[in-house]
């Protein structure tokens, strides 16, 4: 039974042939050419939505992966700095510990000068002793060049070297100047100077003023340290090729630098904006550009809590991030070739689901519709029917059904041959085809020289105005047929119009069509003919 199985009953219409050899040759382009109904929406998906969205999920995914590596890498880059700023810093403590802890026994030792010179007993002492007093076992000090003790008028009185004072006026150093000129400057930490007494031999000073018991100024008590102490401090710090730590008094004059270059030791760097960063802060962090050499550095300072001095470290960007610049030149292509690769296997794969939907849609379309006249098939004839009549009983709508068969066609293939009955029948086809125009109203080649038009919810005039309106355009397509009567290639319709009982089936129609059709064929063919129940 078609409404359980679709299938068409055996022995309908009148003029049963067998089935002929289709050639498959351009079949998809009749089928393409004569099919009325466009592509389904589903289809559209299958075809064109489902490849692009792998396309586009592959995309997405690249990009994400992309997006997580570069997150990644920048995070590292940021942790690069952090470290590179916390080493700096720590950098920066160990040296100003070391250094103050130094400077604070100098200054001690240097208290103890004062003190003693302030002592009559202390002075009254033989020179030897007197020496050994005074400067204790200080001046044995690695890295401490001679303290001194200077009169008034700048000659040393006592020297920590000798018995005997070595010759020297030291009045016009800034160190003595300062002391003279400002009774209340305490500790003095002077300026870089070549040492008169030790072959030129760079130094910076600690002086202290000595007073006479009215106030008045008695000289200064004086020790010398040997700028190779700094140097051999910074020389053991760690900074990269391009970076350096130097020692730079409070006023901006530079005590030590590392790298070494002896023509920076004394050079004033108050105007450089680095250096006012340094001042601005008790510690600072920062980056900036050197004028000097165009190289981004981070600058970590800090002003010496008890000495009018600042200690920098400066460690290159380019040092920083050569790691990271290294691991993520690597690991970031190696990530952008993967993302490629995805990107290209999901074009792939797109391309490849496309090929293979297009040939699964167009070996479905071959499977429902007829390979000659590219109308429905038989089955899917079934299909129709059996959904149309099913809506028809459920909206208690008017369908109708039309049976067409070309007239003495038999005598058009033994006349013309067969492939031009294969022609002809392609344009009978066609011309079925291009006469039904609502979208539910469908054709089907019924077999052989017949076929079937379904239209659902017509009532039985509009099916008799369609049915002439395909038989009139049969007609007009003029094709010669000498074995006919009318001299060329005619249908008969049989028409009949249903309106679905409720327990129903769709054979009765097919029966009647068919019935209608014999009584157009008896009654001289190319003619539409009506059911009309007995
Ligand atoms: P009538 O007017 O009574 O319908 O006469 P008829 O010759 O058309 O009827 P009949 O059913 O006896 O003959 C049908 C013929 O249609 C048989 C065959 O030669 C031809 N035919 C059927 N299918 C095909 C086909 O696929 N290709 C071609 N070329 N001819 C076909
Ligand atoms: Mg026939
Ligand atoms: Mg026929």
């Amino acid at each position: 039974m078609l409404s359980s199985n679709g299938q068409i009953p055996a022995g309908m219409g009148m003029h049963r042939v067998p089935d002929f050899p289709e050639d498959p040759e351009g079949e998809l382009e009749t089928i393409k050419k004569n099919r009325k109904a466009p592509s389904p929406a589903g289809r559209l998906w299958r075809s064109r939505l489902a490849p692009q969205a792998i396309i586009c999920g592959g995309v997405f995914v690249a990009l994400v992966m992309v997006l997580l590596c570069a997150t990644v890498m920048y995070q590292g880059r940021l942790d690069a700095m952090d470290r590179a700023r916390e080493t700096s810093r720590n950098l920066v403590l160990i040296a100003e510990r070391d250094i103050e802890r130094n400077f604070e026994l100098y200054a001690l030792s240097l208290q103890a000068v004062v003190d003693g010179m302030g002592d009559p007993h202390v002075l009254a002492l033989p020179p030897p002793l007197r020496r050994q007093v005074l400067f204790d076992r200080a001046t044995t000090a690695k890295y401490l060049g001679s303290m001194l003790v200077i009169d008034a008028s700048g000659d040393i009185v006592i020297d920590s070297a000798s018995d005997v004072p070595r010759p020297g006026n030291f009045s016009d150093r800034p160190y003595f100047a300062v002391q003279r000129d400002n009774p209340d400057v305490g500790l003095y930490v002077s300026e870089p100077f070549r040492s008169r007494l030790r072959n030129g031999s760079p130094s910076i000073a600690l002086t202290r003023r000595l007073s006479n018991p009215d106030g008045s100024f008695a000289g200064i008590a004086l020790i010398a340290i040997n700028l190779e102490y700094f140097h051999t401090l910074f020389a053991g710090l760690s900074l990269g090729p391009n970076g350096a730590v130097a020692l730079i008094s409070q006023n901006g004059i530079m005590i030590m630098r590392q790298p070494y270059d002896v023509r920076t030791i004394g050079r004033d760097i108050s105007k450089a904006s680095t250096f006012r960063n340094f001042v601005a802060e008790k510690e600072s962090s920062f980056s900036d550009t050197a004028t000097i050499d165009g190289v981004r550095r981070l600058y970590t300072a800090k002003n010496f809590p008890d000495l009018p001095l600042i200690i920098m470290v400066a460690v290159a960007e380019q040092d920083i991030y050569a790691a990271w610049r290294r691991r993520a030149t690597t690991i970031g292509s190696l990530m952008v070739a993967f993302a490629l690769g995805f990107v290209g296997l999901s074009f792939l794969l797109g391309a490849q689901l496309r090929h293979r939907m297009r040939a699964e849609s167009e070996l479905e379309l071959l499977a429902r519709t007829d390979g000659l006249t590219g109308l429905n098939n038989r089955r899917t004839l079934g299909e129709i029917l059996d959904q149309e009549w099913r809506r028809a009983r459920r909206t208690r709508s008017m369908f109708s059904l039309l049976f067409i068969d070309i007239d003495r066609f038999k005598a058009y293939n033994d006349t013309y041959g067969h492939q031009a009955g294969d022609d002809a029948l392609t344009a009978v086809a066609r011309c079925i085809g291009e006469n039904i125009r609502r979208p539910a109203d469908s054709a089907a080649r019924y077999g052989g020289e017949e076929f079937v038009v379904v239209l659902p919810d017509t009532p039985a005039a509009g099916a008799a105005r369609i049915a002439e309106k395909i038989r009139a355009a049969i007609s007009e397509l003029a094709i010669e047929h000498a074995g006919s009567e009318y001299g060329r290639v005619t249908a008969s319709i049989g028409t009949a119009s249903w309106a679905p009982e409720a327990d129903s089936d769709v054979t009765g129609v097919i029966k009647a069509a068919d019935e209608a059709l014999y009584n157009a064929k008896a009654t001289g063919r190319n003619k539409v003919s009506p059911f009309l129940p007995a």
